[in-house]
């Protein structure tokens, strides 16, 4: 079946960093000019979408705000829809931004009745206690995603997943991930648009959040080798890709375009 709609990952497949993939700009406009349609969905919760359409922007790709989905996006629909009226503890200023604009409270102290844990770079123990000190007293524990790291153009960092397992550890408690693995967000945007999950390809770096996804949820899947996962995994993990690309600049090729 063709494919109609493409989702895709964004950091380690059309950037790594700060520094644009290769052929990756070109390849998104003859995409575009083919008439599928776009969508950009990231786990990184650090930032607002309007931050995210901006880089994209910069790096010279279209993209457009309605277009935009983020683990950050993803918890302000989910706290809005599921547990309206609750005032939630944050850790990064970009998550906080996006709850904020999308009308939930936020409370950064131990009696938050929500915690959403997630990437920050200026992470602190302060935080950490509260934090923790909120789960214990029975807030309600999300995380933006488990992602382990993050590639940079030297290598990796350590990711949300680092942040979500020190609460974890220390609470013993188990979040609700909102992001991919998990198809929330996913499910938002098909459910939006009207897509069709057989024409809709998924595009990421990560075979544990990006392909697992797709496999999970039944979307085709183009596996990136650009960014964080290695082809020798895809034996390991036994999640197999309908394409394995070095990078997207292969993509119109594939899609005929
Ligand atoms: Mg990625």
């Amino acid at each position: 079946m063709a494919i109609k709609n493409i989702i895709f990952d964004m950091d380690g497949v059309l950037h790594v960093g700060k520094t644009p993939v290769s052929g990756a700009i070109d390849a998104l406009a003859k995409i575009r000019k083919g008439g599928i349609k776009v969508f950009f969905l990231t786990n990184n919760g650090e930032h607002t979408r309007e931050f995210f359409v901006e880089r994209l922007r910069n790096f010279g790709f279209e993209a457009h705000l309605e277009e935009l989905y983020t683990s950050a996006y993803g918890v302000a629909i989910y706290v809005k829809e599921n547990l309206p009226g609750k005032r939630v503890f944050v850790f990064s200023e970009g998550m906080r931004k996006e709850l904020e604009k999308n009308g939930v409270e936020i409370d950064m102290s131990n009696k938050a009745e929500v915690v959403v844990a997630s990437l920050d770079m200026k992470l602190t123990y302060e935080k950490l206690v509260a934090a923790f000190q909120a789960i214990l007293g029975g807030a309600v524990f999300l995380a933006s995603n488990e992602d382990a790291s993050y590639p940079v153009e030297e290598g990796l960092k350590p990711g949300a997943g680092a942040i979500v397992a020190a609460l974890e550890k220390s609470t013993g408690r188990k979040p609700m991930v909102i992001g991919k693995p998990q198809p929330l967000i996913l499910d938002m945007i098909i459910k939006k648009y009207g897509l069709d999950k057989e024409e809709t390809l998924m595009v990421g770096d990560r075979l544990e959040t990006d392909i697992l996804m797709a496999k999970q949820e039944g979307l085709k899947s183009a596996f990136a080798l650009s960014g964080v996962s290695k082809k020798e995994e895809v034996e390991k993990t036994g999640l197999k890709p309908e394409y394995i690309i070095e990078t997207v600049d292969e993509l119109p090729g594939i899609l005929g375009l």
